[in-house]
């Protein structure tokens, strides 16, 4: 349903009021799902994706460097489509794990 307080720009599309859930808890059940979706795994990759997920939320919680007006978290860069170097890091980091690489192979 559309909201017709404000122009619907992409921004206000994220932050509406009216939305059912916020960006971070769209990226909580996100992350909840996908380590449902593995927690058959053996223990070692199940705790990869945990820490994964642990560190992905902590990233996204931080206050952006770059989207300084307003106090916004990293969590809008990302929905603003901005990379972010430390982020394709922290994925880069995880998919150099042996023990990731293989996961990645069961994600896919
Ligand atoms: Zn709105």
């Amino acid at each position: 349903m559309r909201c017709e307080s404000v122009a619907e720009d992409w921004e206000h599309i994220w932050s509406c009021d009216d939305n059912e859930k916020s960006e971070y808890e769209i990226l909580i059940d996100t992350l909840v799902a996908t380590e449902e979706k593995f927690k058959d795994l053996d223990e070692e990759r199940h705790k990869i994706v945990r820490t994964l997920a642990k560190e992905i939320v902590d990233f996204m919680i931080t206050p952006s460097n770059i989207l300084i007006i307003g106090s916004q978290l990293r969590i809008r860069e990302l929905t603003r489509g901005i990379f972010n170097n430390e982020l394709y890091k922290l994925v880069i980091k995880n998919q150099n794990d042996k023990c990731w690489k293989k996961f990645g192979k069961v994600a896919i």
